[in-house]
This record gives C-alpha cells, structure tokens and sequence, in this order.
C-alpha cells in the first residue's frame, strides 16, 4: 500500500473515536466519517507497518445509518465526529464502547443499559471555548482542524446554544469593529486568543470571558462597553494567558464590567459559576444523569457522603438535604469557593469543602478515621488513582457511585475496586455529548 493511492474498502467496523475500519491487503484502514456496512473507494495518505489511513474519495453503497450533514465543516475540524451518523446509531455506538472495554477486561457478566438519550441532539452546549485568529486578512472564529491549529471560520457551532453563537459573532464583529489583533500563535503576539461564553438555560444570564495575552489593551474599554449592550450579558472578564501554550485560560480573571459569576439552577437549587469553574455543560441531560447517581446511591438520613472531584458542588448539594453531612474535595480553588456560595445560596448548612486533589485529600480522611457511608467520585478522563482507590476502601464505604466521562479508566478503576472487596453489575450509558465520541457512564460500587 502506498501514499494517495486509491483503493476501493469495505467498512466492518468503526474504531472508539468513530472511524470507519476496513482491512485491506492484511492491513487495517482507518477512515474518517465511513460506517460499517459501507462501500468506498477511498485516497490513502498516510502508511505504517500494520494500519493505514485514507479519506473517502466515493460512497459507493451508503450505510442506511447515514444522515447527509451539509456543513462539512463541523466533521472536519472534529467538532462532532458523529454527525454523520443517526442518533439512535450514535446512541448504539456509545453502549458498544462499554460493552467492549468490559469484554477485554474479562467483565463480561456486567450488564449493560442502553444509552440515555439526550433531550437535545444539537444546540445542547451551555458553554462555548472558541479561537480567535488573523484568517485571509480578517479575524475570525471557529474551530481548529482535527489534530491542528489550521482554523476553519464557522458562525454555527451546531452543538451549542444557539443564543450562545449568536454572542460569539457578537462580539467576533465588535473585536473586528475596534480593531482588535487577534492571537498569532506562531509569534505569541496579539491580543485575543478565545472567546469563552456560557449561557445559563434558567436563568438566561451570559458571561463573556475575552481570553487576552495582556492584562489590558486600548480599545478594551469600547470593546467591554459594546459587549455589555448585548441581551443578557451579566458580566464581561478577561482571563489573562500571556504563555505560549496550547491550554485556554491563564490563571488569573479580571473583572471587566458586571458580574464574576452567572447563576443557573439544577433542579430546585441555584449555582453560581466562576470562570474556572467546571459546571456539565449539557444542562438538560445533567439533571438526569444526577437523578440515576442519587438514586443508585440509595442514601439515608444519617448517611455521611463523600463528593470527591466536586467542582462548584452540584451534586452533593443536590443530596445534602437528605443526608447528615457532605464533604466535597475539588482542586479548582475558585470552584471550592463557589461550591460553599452555592451552600448558602441554598440555605444548606451540613456540606463542607475543601480544595486539594483527591488523591491527596482521601488518603489524608482514611488516615483521621474519617467514616463515609457513600462516596460519590466524578473525576476528570484520567480517572481515579490507586492512592485513591486505597484510601476509599479503608473509609469502608456501603457504597462507591462513579460517575465517568471516560469508560476506558472507568473499567480499569472499577476492576480495582472489585479486587478490593467491592463488586458491580450494572452501567447506565448516559449520552452528555450528542454528535461526539464521549460517553458517560454511571455504575454504582457494593460492599461484598
Ligand atoms: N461533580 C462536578 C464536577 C465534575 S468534573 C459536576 O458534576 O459538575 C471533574 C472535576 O474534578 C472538575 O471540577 C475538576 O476541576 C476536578 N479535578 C480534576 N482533577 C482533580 C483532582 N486531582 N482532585 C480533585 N479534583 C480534581
């Protein structure tokens, strides 16, 4: 097999980030946006020794799977890798890659739910981080090319709220009306870098924070001015990042104009977010992937209930009228203080947190004899550590529910778990990301 030669694949299978796979010649061949069932001719352009990589040239027999996506655009820069594929599809396509994961790791009597459908298929996002860039002379928006920093322009960001890109080209035409340099990452000069906007769905507030590589700049003031007159917009921050670096926000937040955090609700509880702070960005699905944590924790009023991996305490909180105490760990030190905000917003007096990593903080807890009755763990896609895992176990908990965004550690984790006295039976899919490889997945831990 060669560089651009054509060949014509039949697609098998797709891979975990939803590339079609066909073999050819005792090769595998990976394909971006073909589905199994599929015939092709495709271009081959880049070859190892076992597996290969080719575009689709022709869709000579087109899977019944297949939905037409006009804007290419958003296949393309990897926005939404599954937009090409009907949603009861991509639903099926999430449980098979926990049905999988737990055949390799020999879980094979685990049962398996079908995934939770979101209630939005697009326009889901409460939250949009997008690059600002110099593009054929002007600036513009959009999205980086999978696997690049190549920006393709977009103004329809199809996952997010509408209302959402309606700010980001917004506020693109007041940064291009003032004249504003957009960030030139080769030389690490200008001045914006992303825009990131969030929406509150309850409450209708947005917060438009302006990722700059100064503190300041002259035409911030007009450009603040001009923002502020947009519906809604309850506060203008800017993130300073002056480093050359591929992570979005710097470590500081001014406040430019309005108000440093916007308020959404999850059920009857009210939450203030920070800038910094995680908050789940599908905001009609989360108050669904709650309900089946909580009630698969099976909590009593004297049940002590560690939130590990809190963020701004959505979920403990959630619990903590019900419970006797909570105790959340979270790293973000501006999530910690919103999460004790977010107490007393809501008038809950028994929920305590403490910033630090968990893998740290549950080690510490084990050691003071701490007893926790239920651990609720919702970490990052690295999962858990075993320094975690360890000290857990030693708390002696009647319970463990973890909550993941990355099956893979996921079944690693739970698998430790099994082999320290706790068993599962059961995952529940639940789909966060519509038009996109992420699964979540909720499964609840038992004391043998
Ligand atoms: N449970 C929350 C947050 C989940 S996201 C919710 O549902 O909204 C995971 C959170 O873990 C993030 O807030 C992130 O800042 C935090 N985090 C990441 N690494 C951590 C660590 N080592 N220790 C504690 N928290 C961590």
């Amino acid at each position: 097999m060669e560089k651009n030669q054509i060949i014509q694949l039949t697609i098998t299978d797709l891979s975990y980030e939803a590339m079609g796979v066909a073999h050819y010649e005792g090769m595998t061949v990976f394909v971006a946006s073909a589905l199994p069932g599929e015939e092709i001719s495709a271009q081959v352009f880049k070859v190892k020794s076992r597996f290969a990589f080719a575009k689709i040239v022709k869709v000579l027999k087109a899977s019944p799977d297949r939905i037409t996506v006009d804007q290419h655009e958003w296949v393309k820069t990897g926005l939404a890798s599954l937009a090409h594929i009907k949603y009861a599809k991509q639903l099926e396509f999430k449980r098979t890659q926990v049905v999988n994961l737990l055949q390799k790791a020999h879980l094979d009597e685990v049962t398996v739910a079908e995934t939770l459908a979101s209630p939005e298929e697009t326009g889901y996002r409460n939250k949009a981080q997008v690059p600002v860039r110099q593009y054929h002379g002007q600036l513009e928006i959009g999205f980086f090319r999978h696997h690049s920093h190549d920006l393709v322009p977009l103004t329809d960001f199809f996952t997010t709220d509408p209302a959402i890109d309606q700010v980001l080209v917004a506020v693109r035409d007041i940064l291009r009306e003032q004249r504003v340099p957009a960030y030139d990452e080769r030389q690490n000069r200008g001045e914006v870098r992303y825009l990131d906007v969030r929406r509150s769905k309850a409450t209708g507030e947005i917060m438009v924070i302006l990722v700059c590589c100064h503190k300041d700049f002259p035409q911030l003031p007009a450009v603040a001015d001009a923002i502020k007159q947009l519906d809604h917009v309850s506060g203008v921050i800017l993130n300073h990042n002056p480093k050359k670096t591929n992570v979005i926000l710097g470590k500081t937040d001014y406040l430019v104009w309005g108000k440093p955090q916007i308020v959404d609700k999850i059920g009857d509880l009210q939450f203030k977010i920070s800038p910094q702070s995680f908050f789940q960005i599908n905001s009609l699905q989360t108050p669904r992937l709650y309900d089946i944590a909580i009630k698969a924790a099976k909590l009593t009023p004297d049940d002590v209930v560690i939130d590990a991996y809190s963020g701004i305490g959505t979920i403990g909180l959630s619990v903590a009228k019900h419970v006797k105490a909570v105790r959340g760990v979270e790293v973000v030190r501006d999530a910690v203080r919103d999460a004790q905000e977010n107490a007393e917003l809501n008038d809950i007096h028994n929920a305590n947190y403490l910033t630090g990593k968990a893998e740290e903080i549950m080690p510490r807890w084990a050691k003071e004899g701490v007893k926790a009755d239920v651990i609720l763990v919702d970490p990052p896609r690295k999962g858990l550590t075993s320094e975690f895992i360890e000290a857990a176990v030693k708390t002696s908990p009647k319970k463990v529910v973890y909550i993941s965004c990355n099956p893979a550690t996921m079944v690693r984790d739970l698998a430790e778990f099994q082999a320290s006295g706790y068993h599962f039976n059961h995952i529940q899919p639940v789909d966060m990301f519509p038009q996109t490889p992420h699964v979540e997945a909720v499964t609840v831990l038992e004391r043998d």
